[in-house]
């Protein structure tokens, strides 16, 4: 009951496996059309000192700046830290996802902060679909690991 008043969810990333946090809300809720008004009647009050009409345009620019923030918040949290892995990307094009993981993993080999982290729990190709693989001829398998 208590895990749907969390703010963050706690899951695995679907391709190193590793524990994470993300963050539940993708869009604004009630609470931040509450609080965009209440910004935009400070606001009125603070510019023009009077009730104004023109409050209604800092309000929508309070909705969408509070959106583009929840939605940033959310995309960033997506993202895997650990491998770089990016589901949302992976759904729109797996290559560039692939791309973007191999890009991490160069960086994890080279930066000496990941020299003593927990090594990460990479998806293995078994023998048989590695000759599979191999006897298309499409490409070039380097490892097996990924
Ligand atoms: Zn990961």
């Amino acid at each position: 009951m208590f895990s749907l008043f969390r703010k963050r969810h706690n899951c695995y990333c679907a391709f190193c496996k590793s524990p994470r946090r993300i963050y539940r809300k993708k869009n604004i809720s009630f609470l931040n059309i509450i609080g965009s008004a209440l910004a935009a009647v400070v606001f009125m009050f603070v510019l023009w000192q009077q009730y104004d009409p023109r409050a209604i345009i800092v309000f929508v620019v309070c909705l969408a700046i509070s959106e583009v923030f929840v939605k940033i918040r959310w995309r960033l949290s997506v993202v895997c830290r650990q491998c770089g892995f990016d589901p949302v990307l992976y759904l729109k094009d797996p290559e560039a996802a692939a791309l973007k993981v191999k890009d991490q993993l160069v960086v994890r080999q080279q930066d000496p902060k990941y020299l003593l982290s927990r090594p990460l729990n990479l998806p293995a190709i078994p023998a048989e679909k590695a000759k599979a693989l191999q006897s298309k001829g499409k490409g070039r398998l380097v490892s097996r690991s990924i």
